[in-house]
């Protein structure tokens, strides 16, 4: 193809020529731009029309494209910060839901976790674990006491010495209120060897804890219970060694200070069937099939002088129930007015017929009175009107009260302890040294007697801790005029160091276990008797 203008017309021209094969002729053909051109920029309009908006199709969607791409890196960004935070709040909740906010152990809900796996494990390891359960006495006397804020600080302290004996790879919870749970792992494949090293470990623990500690302005010295489970098989259930702990921490209650028991299959026996047994002893009550014993006190030469009523009861199919036992069932069941009315009724009945007998007519009785019984409004005249109807002296009466009876409301109990001085009953207050005895509250008391715990005295020939304690008890109730009695004197020897430090009254099964009352009218005329 090729481009011309022919003679003086400028028409610019197309013309296409070919050779005809065989022949001497070229055809060619003309076409001139008028004809070709329209239809040519016709095309080539449309065709850079159709660039044009292809390119800004092609730009539009690039961009969109960009745009959208850069909305979901945003979005991407977002999500990712999302997550993270997510993360955070779910360890922060974690962190609520497995720490006790106080001390930042490990709490309830992480226990019960951790020991499910540890049970699981016994399916691979058989060595004997346990659970320990630490109850902290008379937390509320000293929240009370001193303010909860102290009484925090001083839980925190607690919570550090706790942890101060245990292994790496063992598990210290606080499940709130004063209450510290221990899971030891792999102590030993022998369960005598097992219970040794635990036995030690809670020795140690609670021996931090008896502590006298200074703090803030406080001076103070904790006490705690302690129970015991162990297992080593996966056949344990968690709830079932929870239970166990459980109830080994109430046989240790009412047994003193520091006392530490181990799970006994016997004593679940007995607490599963607790509605049975409320029945039971509302019968033992109204018929009279409860019983006192008698453990006599001593002066300092060893003669008789009194004694104190202990609470007996043998219930039928079920056996004997101690009273650590009896007691708290009675005060969470109602019972515990009538639970104390028949003892008074009962020792009345006894000062009356000792009144009667030859060389018993002297001796004073003490009774155990509980913290919810001392509370009751007729508290008082409970005490006084079976005295009264008997024509019992009064002065032959002791009451042994704990310093739990001042928690709730100081004044009013003050006013009841006046009120039973004034009428002649006597007071001791018992298992002295357990709570929180504070000297400035304890010079307005109208006592007589300060009754040393006997968990002071078990160890009082061995711990320089109690020996402190017992001899700061002895000093303080001489400055004070009172009475001071050891309880729980079991060796001569213990005898010859109290007697040495001027402790000059004393029980114990060092002379005599607690007997049934006419064994202990034998018991007292033929030591007098003998004596004389
Ligand atoms: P408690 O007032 O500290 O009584 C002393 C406990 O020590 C008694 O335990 C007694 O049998 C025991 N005991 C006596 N001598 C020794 C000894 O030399 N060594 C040792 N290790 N223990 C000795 P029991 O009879 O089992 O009483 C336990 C607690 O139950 C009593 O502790 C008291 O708090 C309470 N209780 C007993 N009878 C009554 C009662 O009639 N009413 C109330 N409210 N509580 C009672
Ligand atoms: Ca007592
Ligand atoms: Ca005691």
């Amino acid at each position: 193809s090729a481009r011309f203008t022919m003679g003086n017309t400028k028409d610019r021209r197309m013309v296409a020529a070919r050779v005809v094969e065989n022949y001497p002729f070229v055809v060619a053909a003309v076409v001139q731009e008028g004809v070709y051109a329209p239809i040519w920029y016709k095309s080539i309009g449309w065709i850079l029309a159709s660039l044009v908006f292809g390119i800004l199709l092609i730009g539009a969607s690039v961009a969109f494209l960009l745009r959208a791409n850069k909305k979901i890196g945003i979005e991407l960004d977002e999500r990712i910060a999302a997550q993270n935070a997510l993360g955070t709040a779910h360890e922060a909740l974690k962190e609520v839901a497995y720490k006790d906010p106080l001390t930042g152990l490990p709490n309830h809900q992480k226990f019960i976790e951790a020991l499910a796996t540890v049970i699981e494990e016994r399916k691979l390891n058989s060595t004997y674990c346990a659970v320990i359960y630490i109850d902290l006495a008379n937390f509320k006397e000293l929240n009370s006491r001193f303010g909860h804020d102290r009484g925090d600080l001083i839980l925190k302290e607690l919570s550090f010495q706790i942890q101060a004996y245990v292994g790496e790879n063992d598990l210290v919870a606080r499940f709130g209120g004063a209450e510290f749970v221990l899971l030891l792992h792999n102590l030993s494949k022998q369960r005598s060897k097992a219970l040794e090293i635990v036995d030690r470990i809670c020795k140690q623990t609670l021996g931090k804890i008896s502590e006298f500690h200074h703090f803030n302005g406080v001076e103070f010295r904790g006490s705690a219970r302690v129970g015991i489970a162990l297992f080593n098989s996966p056949e344990f259930r968690v709830d079932e060694l929870m239970k166990q702990a459980g109830i080994a921490v109430q046989q240790s209650k009412g047994l003193g200070a520091n006392v530490i028991s181990i799970f006994d299959p016997e004593m679940q026996k007995i607490i599963d069937d607790e509605e049975k047994l409320v029945e039971e002893l509302k019968k033992a009550i109204s018929e009279n099939f409860l019983e006192l014993y008698f453990q006599p006190q001593f002066d300092r030469d060893l003669n008789i002088i009194g004694a104190e009523a202990l609470l007996r009861w043998n219930a039928p199919d079920v056996g004997n129930i101690p009273p650590n036992i009896c007691i708290p069932l009675a005060e969470k069941n109602g019972l515990i007015h009538l639970l104390g009315d028949w003892v008074l009724g009962s020792v009345s009945n006894q000062l009356l017929a000792w009144s009667k007998l030859n060389l018993m007519n002297d001796l004073v009785l003490s009774i155990n009175i509980s913290a919810q019984q001392f509370m009751l409004e007729n508290f008082v005249s409970s005490v006084l009107s079976p005295l009264k109807s008997k024509g019992v002296q009064s002065n032959r009466l002791k009451l042994e009260l704990t310093e739990s009876v001042f928690i709730s409301n100081f004044d009013d109990a003050i006013q009841k302890m006046k009120e039973i001085k004034l009428s002649g009953v006597q007071l001791a207050l018992d298992d002295f040294g357990t709570g929180y005895s504070s000297l400035s509250y304890l010079k307005n008391l109208p006592l007589d007697q300060l009754k040393i715990d006997k968990s002071f005295i078990h160890d009082v020939l061995i711990d320089d801790n109690d020996v402190a304690i017992v001899k700061t008890i002895v000093m303080l109730g001489k400055s004070l005029g009172l009475d001071v009695i050891a309880e729980g004197v079991e060796t001569m020897e213990q005898y010859h160091f109290l007697r040495s430090i001027n402790c000059n009254l004393y029980q114990g099964y060092l002379i005599c276990q607690p007997l049934p009352a006419t064994e202990f009218i034998s018991f007292v005329q033929a030591y007098r008797q003998k004596s004389s």
